[in-house]
């Protein structure tokens, strides 16, 4: 698919709705670029401004650094999706061992549930307000096939020294009760969070601005070419619609979008939109009755709808929103290969509210009170990769441009550990120090291996 910038008139989430007086949302929004700066970080999602944030925590002057942003502040995905923190506990385990062998898979698992570790330690320290809830997550298992899957998952994770004593399990009338969802064959249940991601995101964009960061928005960078002259230490000319800046480090930030200023990426990341839902809970679900953990309702592999209880009541219905992967007629899953984010499908809101109803478990005859039911929807686009997991480290071939993006829809699970680790990349220590599973490391090789091979070449 051919690389995109951000889509201008993108919807707004429940996140971006909520946090409009946030005073850097549209910073230097008609001011030309500074002239250079010696970081200049592309994107501010979470990965941008906690690269920012980690670089100022090692050192740099915050003067000496500049985020770039298309369109308004945390206006990615960082601040769209579905306001879950919940490490892959096993699920994940077999898929990507296929790709980069069990010990690598049990890293990636092993990384996630330190993230939330992480976030947990910061939200604390610096006492942010972000709604942030420590609670459990249950993975409720509606298909036969879904809990062979399951159960096969947590046998090779165990067998491959995967650990997974705080994973409970439930089954028949057990998992029932425990998750309160009608039609579940059985559930595994763990350590998660829910969160407010813009409130979280934009917290470490206003303390990095507050050390001197500075921001650009509404200001999307076209390209990035050699530096035009010889005389000075700069390497990257960026080029903006508001004027060029000369910069020796370039760190791209930019998720789904990343091709776009790095074409040899464009086999590579690919864009997915995935669709979330506020929906205002019935009596069912209010009150004393409020759930109190979130939840993936798992159909099948690909088909599941993620559930996340919000401390103000409000839940969050994610996931692909389908059933079946023969339930969405746009695609191959719920999901859509797409950039445009300025539109929702009404299919799969049409999927969530089925998916909410039969949650409330309310008789079909009492009707919705104003103000009930679904409230909000919103979409965003998750970068994939044909591994399945992110690019971060040196691009080769550019000295002096780093990238730290495409998450496959596991972010707020992953950058936590991700940025730090590519800012001690750029402060010259070796991967080892990163702590980060070595697949997740950009190189050339791993690039080509999934390049269509051409006429000539077969
Ligand atoms: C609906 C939805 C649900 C999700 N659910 C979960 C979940 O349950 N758990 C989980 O872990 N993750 C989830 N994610 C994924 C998670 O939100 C992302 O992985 C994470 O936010 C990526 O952060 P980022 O900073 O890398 O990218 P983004 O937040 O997308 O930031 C990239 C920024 O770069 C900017 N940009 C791009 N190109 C340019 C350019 N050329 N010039 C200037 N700026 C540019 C963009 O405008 C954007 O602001 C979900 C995502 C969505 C959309």
């Amino acid at each position: 698919m051919k690389p995109s910038l951000p889509y201008d008139f993108s919807t707004l989430s429940i996140w971006h709705r909520t946090t409009r007086s946030f005073p850097y949302l549209h910073s230097n929004h008609l001011a030309d670029v500074p002239a250079s700066a010696k970081y200049l970080i592309i994107g501010s999602g979470i990965s941008g401004v906690l690269t920012a944030w980690n670089l100022v925590e090692s050192g740099i002057k915050g003067d000496d650094i500049l985020i770039i942003e298309a369109r308004e502040a945390v206006s990615g995905a960082s601040a769209r999706n579905a306001g879950h923190i919940r490490p892959d506990a096993f699920r994940g385990f077999p898929g990507y061992t296929a790709f980069h062998g069990p010990e690598q898979a049990r890293k990636i698992l092993e990384n996630e549930r330190g993230v939330l570790d992480d976030i947990k330690e910061f939200v604390h320290v610096h006492n942010i307000d972000c709604d942030f809830n420590l609670t459990t997550t249950f993975e409720v298992c509606f298909s036969e096939k879904f809990v062979t899957e399951a159960a096969d998952a947590l046998e090779a994770y165990k067998r491959a020294g995967g650990d997974v004593t705080q994973v409970k399990f439930y089954k028949g009338d057990e998992a029932k009760a425990r998750t309160r969802v009608a039609g579940t064959l059985c559930a595994y249940e763990w350590t998660a969070a829910s969160n407010h991601p813009g409130k979280l995101v934009q917290w470490i964009l206003n303390d990095a601005i507050s050390k001197g960061v500075k921001l650009w928005t509404h200001c999307p960078v076209t390209k990035v070419v050699k530096h035009r002259s010889t005389g000075d230490q700069f390497r990257w000319d960026v080029h903006t619609p508001r004027g060029i800046v000369a910069t020796e480090t370039v760190i791209h930030c930019t998720n789904a979008y990343a091709a776009y200023l790095v074409p040899e990426l464009s086999h590579f990341i690919t864009p997915n939109r995935a669709q979330s839902h506020a929906f205002i809970p019935r009596h069912s679900l209010s009150g004393e009755n409020t759930l109190k953990s979130t939840m993936a309702l798992r159909y099948d592999v690909g088909s599941f709808f993620s559930v996340n209880p919000l401390r103000n009541g409000t839940i969050i219905f994610g996931g692909t929103g389908i059933r079946s992967l023969s339930e969405n007629p746009e695609g191959p899953s719920g999901f859509m290969n797409t950039f445009d984010d300025t539109t929702y499908s009404e299919l799969i809101a049409e999927n969530a509210k089925r998916e909410f109803n039969d949650l409330s478990r309310e008789p079909q005859a009492v009707p919705l009170r104003h103000g009930e039911g679904l409230d909000h929807v919103w979409t965003g686009i998750i970068g994939m990769t044909p591994d399945s997991v992110p690019l971060v480290g040196p691009i080769e071939g550019l000295e002096g441009q780093w990238i730290c993006a495409a998450f496959n829809g596991h972010g707020m699970a992953g950058i936590f550990r991700c940025a730090p680790g590519l800012v001690k990349l750029i402060f010259g220590k070796p991967w080892h120090d990163t702590g980060l599973p070595e697949c997740f490391q950009i190189s050339k090789e791993r690039i080509e291996r999934f390049k269509e091979p051409t006429e000539s070449s077969l």
